[in-house]
């Protein structure tokens, strides 16, 4: 059985959108499925467009995904690689060439000496008449002395398109047939040398000995010319899957310019690549079982289908993200968890590194539940660092209004002065007993409490934190508190 060799095939000329990474995920998963080879190779040839810096930031956005490629160009320190290299499509004229001469031997394909005058004059005519543009067709059959006649004067190459139909088939659009009267015989190299895309995307793929090109459907359409290549190059024809494209929220095609178009956008706003992973594989793919949603990478390669891959573009669903991301982050051991939080809290000025790894550890296993993104910890666990007194307005005028407030918070604080044990359940029961004995419940303790401990009015566990963040920097906060209430108390006096 011949080894299944998928590739992604980027043109870099920016970074890396979220449709391109979906394209590369499916290759990569279905590479990685079937024990196949999953190959790198940028289309760079388009010199005006492509950029080095965007070559970079491409492949730094395979890497944030997990995407490896087994074969591909150099990266950073790390060389290309792979038996067919180079990888880069610029590096690889002349083989382009050599192919065009190729098909230029065997009668598929003839030099055209049109000028661009007249091939513009040609397509006017046409539309004023009201017919689809054609090429004439007028160079197709020159005898050898016209050619002899024409000395070096330049010319392009055109592929000489039998008669008759093709067929691509196509595992996700089925059998997409095309008369061949539809296809122009299209230029496949220019005047100056220089390959067109169908005649170098052709050649790479033949010469890469891919086995499978699964691309954005927006190349449906030229799949016919490319058979028509693979078949006169003598090439084996590779299996063809073009996958929809992905849509953002309004249903539109999802434009460069919205922010998470650029898949590192997502990292920078706090999402696990693993919960992209899975929530991009989700776009085009129906798991066989009915409803599941979350899949670790593992389980991914495992169910992953192309017979359960869909023709109908998916439109993206942050709600649907932001839940996986979630479970991600939950799925993490508290080490990994931790390792990724640690960075996010440093930037926000959190000084976590004066903390011993077991308290950071308690504080992650505290918080995650209530975690959608890594960047939520900032929100909420940044109280842990932090005794200024800056608390949530609505709050305050909720928690700290009625004058009992004051007395409640001293008792509270004497409370915790007094407790023996520091520990979760024995101060929940201490402050359940003085709630008794005060004749009110607990619950109107605590969101008072948890105003002057963190400053906020919702959280992880209050007792869990009171326990991590100890007994003085509770007390402490708890005097900074009862200084606040008594200064707006004499404002408004
Ligand atoms: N370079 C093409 C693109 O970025 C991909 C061509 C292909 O996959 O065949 O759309």
């Amino acid at each position: 059985m011949t080894t299944v060799r998928c590739r992604i095939a980027p043109s870099p000329s920016g970074f890396l959108h979220i449709g391109t990474a979906k394209i590369a995920l499916f290759n990569w998963l279905y590479a990685r499925k079937t024990g196949g080879k999953f190959v790198l190779r940028l289309e760079d040839t388009d010199a005006e467009r492509t950029e080095e810096e965007f070559v970079q930031a491409m492949c730094a956005g395979f890497k944030w995904l997990g995407i490896e490629w087994d074969e591909g160009p150099e990266f950073g320190d790390e060389p290309e690689r792979g038996p067919f290299a180079p990888y880069r499509q610029s590096e690889r004229k002349a083989l382009h060439q050599e192919a065009c001469r190729k098909l230029l031997a065997s009668g598929h394909a003839y030099r055209c000496y049109c000028g661009k005058e007249e091939l513009e004059a040609e397509k006017e005519q046409a539309r004023a008449e009201g017919r689809n543009p054609h090429y004439s067709r007028k160079c197709r059959d020159l005898t050898p002395e016209q050619i002899a006649a024409k000395g070096d004067a330049p010319f392009a190459v055109r592929f000489r398109v039998p008669e008759g139909f093709t067929e691509v088939h196509d595992v996700v659009q089925g059998v997409v047939r095309m008369e061949n009267t539809q296809i122009d015989d299209f230029v496949i190299q220019k005047s100056n040398g220089d390959p067109i895309f169908h005649l170098a995307v052709v050649v790479d793929d033949g010469e890469m000995q891919i086995t499978h090109v699964i691309r954005g459907d927006d190349h449906l359409t030229n799949a016919a010319k490319h058979v028509l290549l693979f078949n006169g190059l003598g090439y084996a024809l590779p299996v063809f899957a073009h996958l929809p494209m992905v849509l953002d929220e309004s249903g539109k095609k999802y434009s460069k310019r919205l922010h998470g178009a650029n898949v590192l956008d997502w990292r920078d706003d706090g999402y696990l690549p693993e919960a992209l992973i899975n929530y991009v594989a989700l776009l085009g793919w129906t798991p066989e079982e009915e409803g599941r949603e979350l899949f670790t990478l593992t389980e991914l390669i495992a169910a992953f289908d192309p017979r359960r891959w869909g023709k109908s573009a998916a439109r993206f669903d942050l709600k649907k993200l932001q839940w996986l991301n979630g479970q991600h982050i939950r799925n993490l051991s508290l080490e990994a968890l931790l390792e990724r939080l640690l960075p996010r809290l440093r930037q926000a000025g959190c000084n976590v590194d004066s903390r011993p790894t077991e308290w950071l550890l308690k504080m992650t296993a505290l918080c995650r539940e209530k975690l959608t993104t890594l960047n939520d910890i900032v929100e909420v666990a940044g109280f842990f660092f932090s005794e200024s007194a800056v608390y949530d307005e609505k709050g305050v005028k909720k928690q700290w209004g009625a004058p009992e407030s004051l007395t409640y918070l001293t008792v509270m604080s004497e409370l915790l002065w007094n407790a023996t044990s520091w520990e979760v359940g024995p101060l929940h029961q201490l402050f359940e007993d003085k709630a008794a004995e005060l004749g009110i419940s607990i619950g109107k303790l605590m969101p008072s409490l948890r105003l002057a401990l963190t400053g906020k009015t919702g959280g992880p566990d209050l007792f869990a934190a009171l326990v991590l963040l100890g007994r003085d920097s509770c007390l402490r906060r708890i005097e900074n508190a009862k200084i606040h209430i008594q200064s707006i108390r004499e404002n408004i006096a």
